[in-house]
């Protein structure tokens, strides 16, 4: 363990310690406004400005853990509230609470700052669970985990990552026959043919999926038992996925008591069964999350920062509300962690602001507030907003919260932006990603390769084995495109059974031998229809950036060579 936690351990405590050594001033910044706030002629500029000082400070204090400075400046921010709201000065009997509020705040401040700085070591923090309860809950967090490791909901294996399947079906040559499909896509897999086997054969570091027949569990509930315990102490790395001859309601409820992820019955649809594993084993591994938080404390900020870095995300900051827009721009956030008040703007105001622009509709807004105003909150998240979180808050919850919202998000703008047959881009945005990966090729000078695939005789496949087997054939490339390809190249279905395929700095060459050794993979794979077994083709043309200048001149370019291709008699590669 060691760089990483323990320079995220110091830095958390240089957080705090800041926090501490500023309490002082800013006590005395609260007292001064609110001598003036009390002092004749002073209007509601000030009450506010006081109202601001006291927001923040109840912010930071839940964040740090000084709960005695966080209930009195809720208290003396309620106050405040109803004092700007009534629209008036204070009379008599509130400048006397203001008056009050003010001093027992600064006792607060004094007795939770010397308790903080006679309590120098760990040790005698974690002593005081309570009072330190959340910088605490980080460094558990920070403990846990292995330096770089991700934690928490985002916390995901990466792509390289060993992806394992346990096949266990009724009928061992069933088994093997889907165990070989599961092979070919890359997994490590293992047929068995007992359940007794099936503990020995687990491995528990990796992301594995089971496979396994429903009858099993019924037959033996102790196997129901062991799987449930296996299941639960895996931290989401094991997966069932239960078969049936049957589709009941009784078979299905079992499936799920006895932690099934996903249930098929007969007659098993091979490529949904390897979507479903393959969901499952990728343990959701791609783009990290990218986080923007808003807030114009700056403490705060690089305490909530910090703790979505450590679960693998990435923060970008804007404690400047003016600034928000130019950063947003640049960094296409998954999320928007916002503060309520601020300086010149409120939380809610920007949150409107965001949503008039189109291209910032889908971001959530997530607010993170003292606030405890249910009214204020409602009003915040339907301005807008789609949550509210209420400081201090428990950084897994936290890490958790954001995770999963930016998981939903992402899964719905996947259905956007996908084919639904073969969950490639769609044609929009397959051409859209052409465009701009031109422009970037332009940018920084690399060469670029668009590829136009089209199934052979397609027309064929459907007449002869009816709409359905097509339709498999097509995820089939469809798979087997996303498998061969590099992470970065841009796959999306173009139309029909055409496919599209952008390719960053590969020059014409290479791209052709990529493909040619796909279509030759390709064409050896033998499709079922029912007891028929068949094999197809495609053929594809290839235009490359810079010898065709622009997004619409190079998908013209590869579309003739297709046209060649199938001129040429089908089932092969032309670059132009
Ligand atoms: P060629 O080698 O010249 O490309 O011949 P082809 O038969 O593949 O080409 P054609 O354009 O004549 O036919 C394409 C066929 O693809 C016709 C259409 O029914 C079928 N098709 C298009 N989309 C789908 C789909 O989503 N599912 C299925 N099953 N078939 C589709
Ligand atoms: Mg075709
Ligand atoms: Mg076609």
């Amino acid at each position: 363990m060691a760089a990483l936690s323990d320079s995220i351990q110091a830095r958390l405590r240089e957080l705090a310690d800041t926090f501490t050594a500023e309490l002082p001033s800013r006590m005395q910044d609260i007292a001064d406004s609110a001598r003036r706030t009390l002092s004749d002629g002073e209007g509601i500029e000030e009450l506010r400005m006081l109202r601001h000082h006291t927001h923040k400070l109840a912010g930071s204090a839940a964040t740090f853990g000084f709960h005695l400075v966080t209930s009195c400046s809720k208290r003396l921010e309620h106050l405040l509230d109803a004092v700007i709201e009534q629209g008036d000065s204070p009379d008599e009997s509130q400048r006397h609470d203001i008056r009050m509020l003010v001093s027992e705040l600064a006792e607060a401040a004094r007795v939770n700052r010397a308790e903080t700085t006679s309590a120098t070591s760990t040790a005698s923090r974690a002593a005081d669970k309570d009072e330190h309860a959340e910088v605490e809950e980080l460094e558990e967090l920070v403990d846990a985990g292995e330096p770089g490791e991700r934690v928490g909901a985002a916390g995901r294996p990466g792509a390289e990552e060993r992806r394992v399947v346990i096949v266990l079906l009724r009928s061992l040559e069933a088994g093997q026959m889907l165990g070989d499909r599961f092979s070919f896509y890359g997994f490590e897999t293992t047929v068995l043919g007992d359940p007794v086997d099936l503990i020995g054969s687990l491995c528990p570091d990796c992301h594995t999926a089971l496979v396994m027949d429903v009858d099993y569990i019924e037959r033996d509930p102790t196997i129901a038992e062991d799987l449930h315990a296996l299941v639960s102490s895996s931290q989401g790395r094991l997966h069932i996925v239960y078969v049936s001859d049957r589709d009941d309601f009784t078979t299905r409820l079992l499936a799920v008591r006895t932690a099934g992820t996903a249930f098929f019955s007969s007659p098993l649809d091979v490529t949904r069964v390897i979507d479903a594993v393959d969901g499952v084993t990728s343990g959701g591994a791609g783009e990290p999350y990218h986080i923007m938080i808003v807030d114009d404390d700056a403490e705060q900020v690089s305490y909530y920062a910090l703790l979505l870095q450590r679960a693998g995300m990435i923060t970008s900051v804007v404690s400047e509300p003016r600034q928000l827009f130019a950063v947003l721009i640049e960094s296409k956030p998954d999320l928007i962690l916002m503060d309520m008040y601020m300086p010149g703007c409120s939380g809610p105001e920007l949150a409107t602001m965001i949503r008039q622009q189109e291209a910032f509709v889908g971001v959530p807004i997530v607010f993170l507030s003292v606030e405890t105003d249910e009214d204020k909150q409602f009003e915040a998240v339907s301005r807008g907003g789609d949550g509210f979180l209420c400081k201090p808050i428990r950084p897994e919850h936290l890490v958790t919260a954001v995770a999963n919202r930016v998981e939903r998000t992402r899964s719905m703008r996947f259905f956007m932006e996908r084919d639904s047959l073969t969950g490639l881009l769609n044609h929009t945005h397959l051409m859209e990603n052409l465009s701009n990966e031109v422009q970037r090729a332009e940018r920084v000078g690399r060469p670029l390769c668009f590829v136009m695939i089209d199934i052979d005789h397609f027309k064929r496949v459907n007449d002869t084995f009816g709409h359905l087997t097509g339709d498999r054939v097509l995820k089939t490339l469809a798979r087997l495109l996303t498998e061969r390809l590099r992470k970065t190249d841009v796959i999306g279905r173009y139309g029909g059974e055409e496919f599209g395929v952008v390719m960053f700095n590969v020059d014409v060459e290479n791209a052709t031998r990529i493909i040619n050794a796909i279509r030759e993979d390709f064409s050896a794979i033998e499709h079922e229809a029912g007891e028929r077994r068949f094999s197809t083709t495609f053929s594809a043309g290839i235009a490359a950036f810079p010898a065709f200048d622009g997004p619409g001149p190079i998908s013209e370019a590869a579309d003739r060579a297709l046209y060649l291709a199938k001129e040429k008699g089908r089932n092969r590669v032309v670059p132009l």
